[in-house]
């Protein structure tokens, strides 16, 4: 598994604005998207595209056009939602599937409680949307979920990532013989005791959409 972490002025400038407690939701909505799709030019650095030949004005030329199969996008709900939108302005022929995870206090193991997914994967290039990278327990079963059902390339787009949560993703997915990237604005520095990446944002959910109590 590789981190890549985008290091442009443009990505800073709109992560700090995030990061700040003033900014009312819909700002951050609009900076999250627009972080989003700064994230996607890099993280679709190696989608897969096949030759085509088209006509220009002039001269028959031969360009590239998106594989088939199309990638497949995925949010993991509910805050992956929030980067839908940035990332798809992008491929905008990506299809699109979702994945709901729950963390079971208990056993602190995450499991799947909903999910909109073609049942084979095979041969899919996946970008998971997922805000922040704390501990990596959902992301990393999020991702055995998509390769168990056949993706070969995932690529997780995260606005912020935790020492913490990317060790453990490299951990836990080890065993992977497919590429596995992570693509993230900014690494932070811990977590704190709570699961919260400092310095952080703050509950990624809770200021795109309010607290749903
Ligand atoms: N999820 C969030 O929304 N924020 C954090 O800091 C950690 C996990």
């Amino acid at each position: 598994m590789d981190t890549l972490v985008v290091d442009h002025p443009l990505v800073a400038h709109k992560l700090t604005a995030l990061r700040d407690a003033t900014t009312d939701s819909p700002t951050f909505r609009r900076l999250a998207d627009e972080l989003v799709t700064l994230l996607a030019y890099e993280a679709t650095r190696d989608v897969r595209v096949e030759p085509y030949e088209i006509r220009t004005p002039v001269a028959p030329a031969t360009g590239v056009r998106l594989s088939t199969p199309k990638p497949l996008v995925v949010p993991i709900l509910r805050a992956g939602l929030g980067m839908l939108d940035g990332m798809v302005r992008l491929l905008p022929t990506a299809e699109v599937g979702f994945l709901g995870m729950v963390r079971n206090e208990e056993t602190l193991q995450a499991s799947t409680y909903a999910e909109r997914l073609p049942d084979d994967l095979s041969g899919r290039q996946c970008y998971v949307l997922d805000p922040m990278l704390a501990t990596g327990g959902t992301l990393a079963a999020a991702i055995r979920f998509l390769v168990d059902r056949g993706a070969d390339h995932i690529t997780a787009i995260c606005l912020l990532t935790a020492p913490e949560g990317t060790k453990r993703l490299a951990d836990e997915l080890a065993d992977l013989s497919i590429p596995v990237r992570v693509v993230t604005a900014a690494m932070d520095e811990r977590l704190d005791e709570n699961g919260y990446i400092v310095p952080g944002l703050g509950d990624a959910g809770d200021r795109l959409y309010g607290v749903a109590d």
